[in-house]
This record gives C-alpha cells, structure tokens and sequence, in this order.
C-alpha cells in the first residue's frame, strides 16, 4: 500500500476520504504474544459507525480466558528480559521506528478511528495520529537519557538507588483520545522495560490493534505489547482483578476508576493510577479579553463535540461581562463549529460517538431546562445534508452545539460530566475570591482556566483553582513536555512528562559493603 505523508492527507477531498474508507482492510482479532488471533470462546462484538450506523466491523471480543493468555505472554516475555533486557540504545531504536511506522500508517489509523468514533477525519490526522507517534519518540528518547542514582552513603558503602520496570502493565483505555491517550501509557510503560496488555474501549478497538500491528514489526518482542479488545465489565474486569497484574493504568469515567481500585483491592494489590472525568471551569473576570475568551471556551467545550476529560464545561462568568461574552460565544459557534460527516475535511463537529451517549446527552439538555437554565443555543439533534459521497449519514448521531445560560452551579447539569458538546453558563457577583469559589466548587479537579489582564490577579487565582492543569488567557494548551492528570475525584497519577515514568517504575536500593 502506498504512504501518504501527513500534508498530502491534510490535502485530500471529502470524495477522497469516502473511497479511502471503502477500500480499507484492517484486523479485527485480539493480538496476543504477537499473533492475531480469535477470542478463544469465538465472542465477537459489532462496532457501528456513528457517522451513518453502518457496521465497521465485527471485533473479537476477549474473555477472562483470553485475558489471562495475554497476561500469560506478557509475564513470560517480562521474565526473560527479551524486552527490558536489550541495550537501551535497541530499545530507543525499536520504538523510534514504531513511531515512524505510525506516522507512515497515519491514513488507515485516522480512518479506523473516524468510522469507529466519528471525529473529523482532519482531527484524527493532525492530532490523535501526529500526537501519538510525537509521545512515543518523547519516550524513546528517554531510554537512553536517564540515570540512576548514587545515595550520599558513609565511605565504607556504595548505596545505589535504581529504577525497575513494574512487570505487566494492564492499561484500560477510552474511546474519545484512542490512539493518543494509550501513547500516554505506552510510551512510559514500555520505554521503562515493562511488558503490556493493553484493553482499548468497546467502541474503538481496530486503530489500537494496528498500533500493536506496527509495534511488532518495528521490532517488539512477541508478548511485549498485547491488544485484547472486550466489554468493560468483562475483558476490563478480568484485567482489573488478574492477580499476575502488577499495575493498572487508567483512563475513562470515574466510576469505573473507582471499580479498579476496588478490583485491585480485592486481587493482588495491584498499583492503580487513574484519569478520570472533570467539569472543569473557565472564570472569566470582568476585565478579560472577552474576544480571546470567547474563542477558546467555544473551542474549549466544543472540540472533538465536547467528548474530552478537559472540556472547559463549566463556564463561571462575571454578571457584568456575562451577556456580552455568551453573546460572543454563540455568534462564533454558529459561524465556526459545523457539524457534518466525520469523512469531509470541512467538519469541524462530528457526530457523537455512539446512540447511547446521544441519548445520554439529549437527557442533560432536558434536565438544564427543568432545573431552569435557558438553551440559548442548539439543544437538539442536528441534521447534516448528504454531501458527495456521504449517503446515509442523516441517520448519524449527530448533535447540535448546546449553550445553557442561567445555570446554578447546585445544578446536575453544573455538576456532572455530560460528556458532550453542551456549555453550562454560570454566572457570578462580587470578586474573585467569589469566582474561584464556585470554580473550585466541584468534585472534580482536572484542569481550570483563568481569564484576566491583572497579572497579580492571574498568578494568585492560579494558586487557588484546584486543578492538575491550570491555564491562564489560555485554554487546552499542552504538549507531552507537561503533566496531566487530576485532583479530587479526577484521579490519581500523572500522564505524560518525564514524572510518568516513576508511574511504570520502582525504586531499588542496592546497599554494598566496601569494607
Ligand atoms: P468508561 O469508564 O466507561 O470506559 C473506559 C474504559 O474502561 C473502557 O475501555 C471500558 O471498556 C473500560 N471499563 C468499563 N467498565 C469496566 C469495568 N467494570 N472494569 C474494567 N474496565 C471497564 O469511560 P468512557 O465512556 O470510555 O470514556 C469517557 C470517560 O473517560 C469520561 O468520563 C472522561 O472524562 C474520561 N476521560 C478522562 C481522561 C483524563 O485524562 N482524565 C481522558 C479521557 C477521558
């Protein structure tokens, strides 16, 4: 097959894409010990795209047996050193070449995962597919670039403290970042020498198993990487509570986060780090850039159709700039945010990942109005025309924009992750310390954002919003270069930066008597 490079995809028409996606050929079996092969009790589960509900594919769905296999292969490829045994510098190589090799497939896996999951073709290129071969070189790169250390030890001793990889890490990941937030856990558990199963969401399983496809051929070892699709509670619990598991590295809803720490609790003990939701604030002050603002809460919580742990979901605004910034925000929706086939390079807001959560969200936006809040935008499902070579895709699931204005932050739709393209507008009298209260007035505590021209005033609410990722006159930027992850309910842990890699590693002592 041809490779096409990023610019030429980024280049392509929705015609294109159409005729790129129906001469895709893709796996759809588990991959384990380095081979595809069937579920062992032949389960399967259908994976429809919520483009047009048509069947993507019939997808291999793993057991606890299937399950217990992978965890097999990968204890014994963890137990030879076949893997954290080479010489760091072939260890760099093979997961440089790994990434090079997804840069090089970035058409099939942005295909895969706009027919699973609906995001805009442009988005699954530029973003999930550049970002996830980005942080697997920022962790190769560190293979050969990290040291250990030499304890200040009386003259009679050498005391060293080392880093070891974990063993077998079970990384459970979710649909809405597939590719790239299992980069966040690949990339350090692998480049610390660990072995992997890895269990992508039901909804998003064939770009993950290319993934491993390209691994193996850039040079991991049988057994070193395992895909095993399956349903949450099933293949996701039987990981959970495996007791060969040594880790547990999590991403998706905190319910579920809650779940594996109790699946660890009640099995081995396992370590569990977790990347749960948020409802995370925007403050806007009154003397903000309303222009700047506008901007970045309507791409804040309308990006990938508000379907991000990050969405800036809760908008706490100051009564004096309120009108004016929602305003602002409406008129720039309205004229930016269009809402389409996922396959045409002129979407910006594609459909919402399945019925279910459609459903789920269309229940928020009902619930807004009888606790009060005014739809001053969208509300209801949307209705894309049939474009060139999109037929069928009026029976996607696709939603409008939604902003809810008037919205008190006791209120459900303040205080739960709906998980979808629906802004709730919070507005608020008195000063700062009034915002920042209703900002930091929430369970979760993954990231927050401060608008304000007053560098004293931004430096000092920075402080005091409890979040993993605090922005300021900015929302959403991030890089591998920087941590993430959450306080209070969000979780536990940190993706991404060189911190990860203490979440895949422990620390050895080596204490020698010189006498
Ligand atoms: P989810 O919790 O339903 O599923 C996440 C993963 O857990 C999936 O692979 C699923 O199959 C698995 N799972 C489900 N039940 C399980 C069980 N009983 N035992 C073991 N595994 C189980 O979440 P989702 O709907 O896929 O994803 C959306 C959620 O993810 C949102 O809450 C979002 O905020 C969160 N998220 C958080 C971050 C972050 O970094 N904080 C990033 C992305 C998404």
């Amino acid at each position: 097959m041809t490779h096409h490079t990023v610019d030429q995809l980024l280049g392509r028409s929705h015609d294109e894409w159409v005729k790129a996606a129906g001469a895709l050929r893709f796996e759809t079996r588990l991959f384990i010990d380095g081979e595809f092969r069937e579920a062992a009790a032949g389960g399967t589960m259908e994976s429809l795209s919520p483009r047009d509900q048509a069947v993507v594919a019939q997808v291999s769905a793993a057991d606890a047996t299937d399950v217990d296999l992978a965890v097999r292969a990968a204890r014994a490829a963890f137990e030879d050193g076949r893997w954290r045994g080479l010489d760091p510098k072939e260890r760099k190589r093979v997961l440089m070449r790994w990434a090079d090799l997804i840069v090089e497939h970035a058409e099939e896996l942005a295909l895969l995962d706009t027919l699973e999951m609906g995001k805009p073709i442009t988005e699954s290129v530029r973003v999930d597919v550049v970002k996830t071969a980005e942080t697997i070189r920022w962790y190769a790169e560190t293979v050969d670039k990290t040291y250990d250390e030499v304890a200040p030890a009386p003259g009679d001793a050498l005391a060293l403290v080392t880093r070891e990889p974990l063993g077998v890490v079970g990384a459970i990941v979710p649909w809405n970042y597939a590719l790239m937030i299992a980069s966040w856990k690949l990339g350090p558990a692998l480049a610390t020498g660990n072995c992997v199963v890895l269990k992508p969401a039901e909804q998003t399983s064939l770009a993950t198993l290319l993934l491993a496809e390209l691994g193996s051929r850039a040079g991991l070892p049988a057994g070193v990487l395992n895909v095993v699709p399956g349903r949450g509670e099933v293949a996701g619990q039987a990981l959970g509570r495996h007791p060969d598991v040594d880790k547990i590295a999590f991403t998706g809803s905190a319910d579920v986060a809650r779940l594996l720490q109790v699946y660890a609790g009640e099995s081995n003990g396992k370590q569990v780090s977790v990347e749960a939701g948020g409802k995370s604030p925007q403050l806007v002050l009154p003397d903000a850039d309303l222009e700047a603002a506008a901007s970045a809460v309507a791409w804040g919580i309308f990006y990938n159709a508000g379907q991000t742990c990050n969405a800036g979901s809760r908008l706490v605004v100051h009564s004096s700039v309120k009108a004016e910034l929602v305003e602002r925000i409406v008129r720039l929706t309205e004229a930016t945010f269009t809402v389409g086939d996922p396959l045409d390079p002129a979407t910006v807001m594609g459909p919402i990942v399945d019925t279910a959560q459609l459903e789920k969200i269309l229940g928020y936006v009902e619930l807004g109005r009888a606790e009060g809040a005014d739809v001053v935008l969208g509300g209801g499902r949307a209705r894309p025309t049939e474009g060139a070579g999109a037929a069928g895709v009026s029976r996607g699931a696709f939603l409008q924009p939604t902003v809810l204005d008037g919205v008190a932050n006791g209120s459900r739709v303040a205080r739960e992750e709906i998980f979808g393209p629906v802004l709730s507008v919070i507005g608020y009298d008195g000063d700062v310390v009034e915002g920042i209260r209703l900002a930091n007035d929430t369970d979760f505590g993954l990231v927050a954002s401060v608008w304000t021209r007053d560098l004293g005033t931004a430096h000092k609410a920075a402080r005091a919003l409890r979040a993993g990722t605090v922005w300021v006159n900015t929302f959403d930027a991030s890089d591998v270069i920087t941590p993430f992850g959450g306080f209070k309910a969000t979780g536990a842990g940190r993706d991404k930066s060189l911190h990860a890699l203490d979440a895949y590693t422990a620390l050895k002592t080596t204490w020698i008597d010189l006498g």
